[in-house]
């Protein structure tokens, strides 16, 4: 308890699953936390909850995608908070497909979301750090990054999110500010659910057949990645930069 006392976070795509994790633990490490989303009743519904247990957070209504709504969320936090530490790139949509059925629109919507929801959130969160001298941008990656059947838009993105998070750790490095990456492995959000659906099998025979390939022998929970994203978060963490962190209850998928 009380880690991250005193810091200010900005959490994207909060409202649900690993973020929403991630900002309650945070908060009950003593940061004030932005929950941030695409989806207006996530947020809502998100800061409803952990208000209730007594915890500092506040939500924005932030599609990542727009620089605009990027930029003045950065303003606002500032503003209401007076400083922004903690940056967690963590918004995220999957537009699975085979790359002979995969569209235009599949490609793009998920390089948007992924890799220049990352830039412009980042871009405009160093500018703060960089006054600060002091920041934490962690970036979540995936194990699909290492490749996965469906998904060479997905992969592509979280790949790429991995040099983006080690060339800002050699540019931001100088201003106390540190970047890394966690990359998850399977874990239990309604973007799996998403894909147990789609391909057209239940949820439960999902991890049935998932859970055979991870050596710890079960599937990952939201928290499972906010525990990882705690120590890049923290202070005792200042020696570690541009690291990627598989969260993936082994050494791949
Ligand atoms: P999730 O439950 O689907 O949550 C993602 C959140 O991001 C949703 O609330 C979504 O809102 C929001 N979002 C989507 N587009 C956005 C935008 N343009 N601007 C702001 N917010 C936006 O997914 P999750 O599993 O927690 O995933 C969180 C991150 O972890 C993602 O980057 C994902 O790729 C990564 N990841 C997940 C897994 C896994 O197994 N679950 C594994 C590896 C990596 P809407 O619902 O309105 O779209």
């Amino acid at each position: 308890m009380g880690r991250l006392k005193g810091r200010v976070a900005m959490i994207t795509g909060a409202g649900r699953g690993i973020g929403f994790a991630a900002a309650r633990r945070f908060a009950r490490e003593g940061a004030q936390v932005c929950l941030t989303d695409i989806d207006e009743e996530g947020i809502r519904r998100a800061e409803e909850s952990l208000r209730g247990e007594g915890l500092e957070v506040f939500g924005l209504r932030v599609d990542v995608t727009d620089r605009a709504q990027v930029e003045s969320a950065v303003e606002e936090i500032v503003r209401r908070c007076g400083r922004l530490d903690i940056l967690v790139n963590n918004a995220g949509v999957i537009r699975d497909n085979l790359l002979f059925k995969m569209t235009d629109e599949d490609w793009q919507t998920v390089m948007d979301v992924h890799l220049k929801g990352a830039f412009y959130c980042s871009r405009a969160a160093q500018k703060v750090m960089v006054e600060q001298k002091y920041g934490r941008i962690i970036n979540i990656s995936s194990t699909s990054a290492l490749g996965n059947r469906g998904q060479a838009n997905y992969s592509a993105a979280k790949a790429g999110l991995q040099g983006f998070t080690k060339t800002l750790a050699i540019e931001l490095g100088k201003f106390g500010i540190t970047v890394n990456a966690v990359a998850p492995g399977f874990i239990e959000t309604e973007m799996t659910r998403a894909t147990a659906e789609r391909i057209g099998i239940s949820f439960e025979q999902f991890v049935e057949e998932v859970k055979k390939q991870i050596p710890v022998g079960r599937i990952g929970q939201p928290e499972d990645v906010a525990a990882a994203l705690l120590f890049f978060a923290s202070e005792e963490a200042s020696y570690v930069n541009g690291q990627v962190l598989y969260v993936a209850g082994g050494p791949k998928a």
